[in-house]
């Protein structure tokens, strides 16, 4: 039996789209993101079955794959290998990825600019001045330009082009990208990046100290170009979003949220259904008690606690983009980032059809179109890419 029609016959299928996913046909962040794959073994090196096993067993691989691998532990290391990678690249239609992608990060910089307006409010002052708050005005205590965008999108974007100008992975290229942006008078930066990008400049310094106080949301806002970059291997994922993140916040609860958000990323982009990604919230729950949403507390100031409950509350109570991301942003406090990261987890699961019109319009046009340019560098020059 060919590698292909083996693939076939255990029942790997393609997500459809967001409201055909279900258990069956659900996807995850990819192959194997808890251990590291095999090397490549002569044919008389194969390890045997107990070795497959002992491999497989610990890693929280996806459902359809977990399935694959058990059938594999028959197979020998090299066949194994071989499946992976036909698993890995054709197992999603890259048209589909290609698309959530683009929606995560439009959706990101539209979360963005809507919350500014409302940033620092609170969700009684909201809705006394206008009712449900849901459309892209601009103004706020920024005074920004309608669809005006703020830190949270202008440093993912550093991020972006520092992979796409050095053509790989480079902390260093991240950090000046970080440097150029604060000396260009930014319109908002808060005092935990100004502290770590200062650090650099003055010192090269690539990662702060532990501090148990930098547990703000700084380091997850502007988290989704790694995400793409390591589309959509696991390990990589953990070491893009965490370098990117020490620059500034290196604390074990910013982590916890950075790794977490940039797995759901992983599996949305791969079309997991809701589920998927509510039991994958359940494991950093279990992990760090503090991220608990249920009861939700009404709370979502900087604090990336805080943050991680109101997104993780209004993204699985949500059933459309909008209302995922206007329930976000009502909340208040600090609303731009709640928003963005809202809008790159909902925009990463709904896709660009469900992203209204109307918020679209209102954006920079020069900012999506360099968000479309830099998503499909990040994609192409990604694993996922590389590979097809
Ligand atoms: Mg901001």
């Amino acid at each position: 039996m060919g590698v292909v029609a083996f693939v076939h016959d255990i029942g790997i299928r393609r997500a459809k789209s967001h409201d055909k996913r279900t258990e069956g046909t659900e996807s995850g962040s990819g192959i194997n993101s808890n251990s590291a794959s095999p090397s490549l073994a002569t044919p008389a090196k194969r390890p045997n079955c107990l070795i497959i096993k002992q491999h497989v067993e610990p890693v929280a691989l996806v459902h359809n794959l977990q399935r694959y691998y058990v059938l594999l532990c028959h197979q020998c290391l090299q066949a194994e290998i071989l499946c992976e990678r036909v698993a890995m690249f054709n197992l999603y239609n890259p048209e589909e990825i290609r698309d959530r992608a683009r929606a995560a990060f439009i959706g990101m910089a539209i979360g963005d600019a809507l919350g500014a307006t409302v940033e620092f409010m609170t969700a009684s002052e909201i809705a006394t001045k206008y009712g449900t708050f849901k459309d892209i005005i601009g103004g706020g205590w920024l005074r920004l330009k309608p669809g005006q965008v703020t830190d949270d999108t202008e440093m993912a974007l550093c991020i972006a082009r520092a992979i796409v100008k050095s053509q790989g992975w480079s902390p260093v290229a991240v950090a000046e990208n970080f440097a150029t942006w604060l000396k260009s008078r930014p319109v908002d930066c808060g005092d935990t990046c100004r502290k770590g990008i200062r650090a650099y400049m003055l010192k090269g310094q690539l990662e702060s100290p532990p501090n148990e106080w930098d547990a703000g949301n700084g380091a997850a806002m502007r988290i989704l170009p790694a995400v793409l970059f390591s589309l959509p291997d696991g390990e990589l994922l953990k070491k893009y979003v965490l370098e990117q993140a020490h620059i500034t916040h290196n604390n074990p609860v910013s982590d916890a949220a950075c790794l977490c958000l940039g797995q759901l990323l992983h599996m949305a982009i791969c079309g997991a259904s809701k589920n998927r990604l509510s039991r994958h919230v359940d494991d950093l729950v279990t992990r760090f008690p503090t991220f608990n949403f249920v009861p939700y507390r009404g709370l979502a100031t900087g604090y990336v606690v805080d943050t991680m409950q109101t997104v993780f509350h209004w993204f699985f109570r949500g059933r459309s983009f909008e209302e995922c991301l206007v329930g976000t942003v009502n909340q208040g406090a600090d609303a731009d980032t709640t928003g963005a990261i809202c809008g790159m987890l909902a925009g990463a699961y709904y896709g660009m059809a469900e992203i209204p019109k109307r918020w679209i319009k209102k954006m920079e046009p020069k900012v999506i179109a360099e968000i479309e340019v830099m998503v499909e560098r990040l994609i192409a020059e990604s694993p996922l890419g590389r590979n097809r």
